[in-house]
């Protein structure tokens, strides 16, 4: 692992986000969230960054997970 290389390179200020699926009314894939919104969280957001979509509801969005059939 040499993951040392981009780090310290920029101090970015990062931030933690909610999943924009937590509303899923609201966002643009709120298709791909699970019953109720999501509530996971994503870590290291650009500080810039307003939505952001957790891996889980991207997963799904791409169909990788497969539990997408759940949603028919
Ligand atoms: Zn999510």
């Amino acid at each position: 692992m040499s993951k040392s290389k981009t780090r310290g390179s920029k101090n970015r200020e990062v931030k933690s986000l909610l999943c924009m699926n937590s509303n899923p009314d609201e966002s643009k894939w709120g298709m791909y969230a699970p019953p109720g919104g999501c509530d996971e969280i994503v870590h290291n957001v650009d500080e810039s960054t307003t939505k952001v979509l957790c891996w889980k509801c991207t997963s799904r969005s791409t169909g990788g997970v497969g539990s997408i059939s759940r949603f028919n």
